[in-house]
């Protein structure tokens, strides 16, 4: 595994985020949805670092189905809280095709957003298919398949606290284990 941030970048990188959206809402309240399960951790660190009054929400997408490309892009809303005339910050883990966060802002809108905001730990440096962009970004990372800071490998490696690339070996040998 080789380490690409560590957990101390990783702190400063939050901080720097959550300065950011702190300094573009000021004391608005805002409505901050967990776009689960990759932004998991990266969530609870950000929203404890945030100032304003909060409500707080998720909302499950899922598109890797146990491999590292992206495929399907399936939502479920299930858990969403209500929206309707609020201010909302989607969080992420990593913005990659940007399919993920373009969807699920139009969702937020649909249901009556006020405004629709996105923040993000990681921005991968790909060919983007969609025209948004996220509003908050912590880091700008090559295009590697990364793991760790609730980041996964097939369920795997979301507990590590620093964000990893997988080897090639490595990758095999976590699809072993799982289909073993
Ligand atoms: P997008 O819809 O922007 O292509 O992909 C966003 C989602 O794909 C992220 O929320 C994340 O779950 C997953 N993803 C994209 N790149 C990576 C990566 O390098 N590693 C892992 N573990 N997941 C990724
Ligand atoms: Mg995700
Ligand atoms: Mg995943």
């Amino acid at each position: 595994m080789r380490v690409l941030l560590t957990e101390s970048q990783l702190t400063d990188g939050v901080e720097r985020l959550a300065a950011e959206i702190d300094a573009h809402y000021g004391d608005r309240p805002l409505t901050v949805i967990a776009i689960m399960t990759g932004s998991l951790v990266l969530f609870a660190d950000l929203i404890r670092r945030l100032s304003m009054p909060q409500r707080v929400g998720v909302i499950r997408a899922s598109s890797y189905r146990g491999g590292i490309k992206s495929g399907e892009l399936t939502v479920d809303s299930q858990m969403m809280i209500d929206v309707t005339g609020r201010d909302v910050l989607l969080v992420d883990d990593i913005f990659d095709t940007g399919k993920t966060l373009d969807r699920i802002s139009g969702m937020m809108t649909d249901f009556g957003a006020a405004s629709v905001k996105t923040g993000v730990l990681l921005h991968k440096n790909t060919d983007h298919v969609v025209d948004l962009r996220p509003d908050f970004v912590a880091f700008e990372i090559p295009d590697e398949f990364v793991v760790g800071y609730g980041l996964d490998y097939l369920d795997m490696y979301r507990n590590l606290p620093y964000l990893a690339v997988l080897s090639p070996d490595e990758i095999a040998q976590t699809a072993a284990d799982a289909a073993s």
